[in-house]
């Protein structure tokens, strides 16, 4: 069995799973078609809280912009 020479560190574990992060999110790019901010593929957008056309929920507003509309 193939054993490691040394130890992963903290830090390179950490920008290992970045890199694949930002590996995936650059590979797949996508906009939202509701709301047109950059979304992750298959996953609800965080903006406007929808999903292939489904809500799927509501997006809180802050209190304070919300004040500042009814104004
Ligand atoms: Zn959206």
């Amino acid at each position: 069995m193939a054993v490691p020479k040394k130890k992963t560190s903290v830090s390179r574990k950490g920008l290992r799973r970045a890199g694949q992060h930002h590996k995936e999110y650059r590979k797949h790019p996508m906009t939202c078609p509701s709301c047109g901010d950059l979304t992750m593929p298959n996953t609800v957008c965080s903006s406007c809280g929808t999903y292939r056309g489904k809500k799927i929920f509501e997006v809180k507003v802050k209190e304070t912009e919300q004040e500042e509309a009814d104004a």
